[in-house]
C-alpha cells in the first residue's frame, strides 16, 4: 500500500490536468437500522441503477440485505442502496450534501457512507473546525489544510482498496454534514478552490491542531518521524485560546487508579518543566512514562496537551500545560490570531508548514 501510495502522490503533479475527487465519508458502521428522509428522496439500486423506493424510509439490515421499510412495510431489497434528496439527504440526526450509500457491512450492520464533491466535502467541515465568525483569512488557511487532507486521506485509501475515505469523528476531521455552511465558509472554499499545501512533487501533510500554547510541536517529537516541513515554530497568536496556558487538579488516588496499569498504587506523580518522561513512584519503587501514556490514561479532553508540568500536593496532583491538541502543523487559534493581525493565508499556512509551498492543482 505504501508504495502505491507514494507512486499516487508522485503522478499528482506529473499530470497537469488534475480534476476535483469524489471524497467518501463513513458515517456509521455499527446500526442495524437508520432512518433516512428528505426532500424528493429517491432511494436507487446501486448494482442495477433502478429506483426501487421513493419517500423518507427506515433502511434495514437483514441478511446481508439491506431493507427499505416505509409504512412499516418492506417495500424494496438490493444488496446496497444510494439515496438521495434535493437539498441534501437526514441520515439519522445530520443532513448531508452528496448521495448516501448503504449496504450490509461486517457484524451484520449497516455500512452508511456519504459519497461527495471535495470541496463541497469541504463545505461541510470548515464550520466545524473553526467557528464561521472567525477572520476569512484563517478559515481560507483551514480550507486549504483540510482539502490538503482530505485528498491525502483519498488517494490513501483508494490506493489500499479501503471503502471509504474518511470517517466523520475527531479521529479524520470533524464532519456534521450541511449543518454549519455559513456564507463566511462558502467564500473560504471558493476563494481557494484546488489550493492544497505541497512539498517537493506531492502533497504535505498539512496537520493542524486546536492550541499551540506558545510553539508548535515537530512531527518527530509527536509521532517519532521526521516531515521537514513540520517543525516546531513559535506561535505567539493563539493567546485568545481558552487553553494557551491551563491547570488542572485532580485528586491522587483517581490519577493513580487511571494509570495502575503503568505502576500499581502510585503515591506521588511528578514532572518537572523541560523533562521528556513523566515519573510515577510507589513505596519503592518508580516508573517513568510517556506524558503521550498519561494523556492517553487521563483523557484527551481532561488532559489537553502533551505540554505539561505536573507535582503532587498531598493528597492532590496539580498539572500546569499549554495548548490544547497534537500541537503539530498548523495552530487553528494562531491562524486566528495572524488573521486579526492582518496576515493572509499564505502567509498563515507558510508559518506553520515552513519550507511547504502553496499549490494550485485545479
Ligand atoms: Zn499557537
Amino acid at each position: 500500500m505504501r508504495i502505491s501510495a507514494i507512486a499516487a502522490f508522485l503522478c499528482l503533479f506529473s499530470t497537469s490536468a488534475f480534476a476535483e475527487e469524489e471524497v467518501r465519508i463513513s458515517l456509521f458502521a455499527d446500526k442495524k437500522e437508520v432512518a433516512v428522509s428528505g426532500k424528493s428522496l429517491a432511494i436507487y439500486d446501486a448494482e442495477v441503477g433502478d429506483r426501487i423506493a421513493t419517500g423518507d424510509s427506515a433502511l434495514v439490515a437483514k441478511d446481508g440485505l439491506v431493507e427499505v421499510v416505509a409504512a412499516k412495510k418492506v417495500v424494496a431489497r438490493a444488496k446496497s442502496v444510494i439515496v438521495e434528496a434535493k437539498g441534501g439527504v437526514r441520515v439519522a440526526s445530520g443532513v448531508y450534501l452528496g448521495r448516501i450509500e448503504v449496504s450490509t457491512g461486517a457484524r451484520g450492520a449497516l455500512s452508511v457512507i456519504n459519497r461527495l464533491p471535495l470541496e463541497t466535502y469541504l463545505l461541510g467541515i470548515i464550520g466545524s473546525e473553526m467557528s464561521p465568525e472567525w477572520p476569512i483569512e484563517a478559515l481560507k488557511a483551514q480550507a486549504v489544510a483540510a482539502r490538503t487532507y482530505a485528498m491525502q486521506r483519498h488517494m490513501m485509501m483508494r490506493a489500499a482498496n479501503k471503502p471509504y475515505d474518511l470517517e466523520s469523528s475527531v479521529i479524520s476531521q470533524v464532519y456534521k454534514g450541511a449543518e454549519r455552511i455559513r456564507p463566511s465558509v462558502i467564500r473560504a472554499v471558493k476563494e481557494t478552490r484546488g489550493e492544497v499545501v505541497a512539498h517537493r512533487h506531492g502533497l504535505a501533510e498539512a496537520l493542524f491542531h486546536s492550541t499551540c500554547g506558545g510553539k508548535t510541536a515537530s512531527a518527530k517529537s509527536a509521532f517519532g518521524r521526521e516531515v521537514a516541513y513540520l517543525s516546531p515554530r513559535t506561535c505567539k497568536w493563539c493567546r485568545d485560546s481558552t487553553r494557551y496556558s491551563w491547570k488542572l487538579e485532580m485528586p491522587l488516588a483517581q490519577v493513580a487508579s487511571k494509570l495502575g496499569r503503568y505502576l500499581k498504587g502510585a503515591d506521588d506523580l511528578e514532572r518537572k518543566d523541560g523533562a521528556s518522561s513523566v515519573t510515577l513512584k510507589a513505596k519503592r519503587t518508580e516508573k517513568k512514562i510517556s506524558p503521550r501514556q498519561v494523556r492517553e490514561a487521563l483523557g484527551y479532553t481532561t488532559l489537553y496537551s502533551e505540554r505539561f508540568t505536573a507535582e503532587t500536593k498531598g493528597k492532590k496532583v496539580e498539572i500546569h500545560g499549554s495548548g490544547f491538541g497534537h500541537g503539530v502543523g498548523m495552530c487553528q487559534w494562531g491562524a486566528r490570531g495572524m488573521a486579526v493581525e492582518g496576515k493572509t493565508y499564505r502567509e498563515i499556512l507558510e508559518h506553520y508548514y515552513f519550507g511547504a509551498g502553496l499549490k494550485r492543482i485545479y
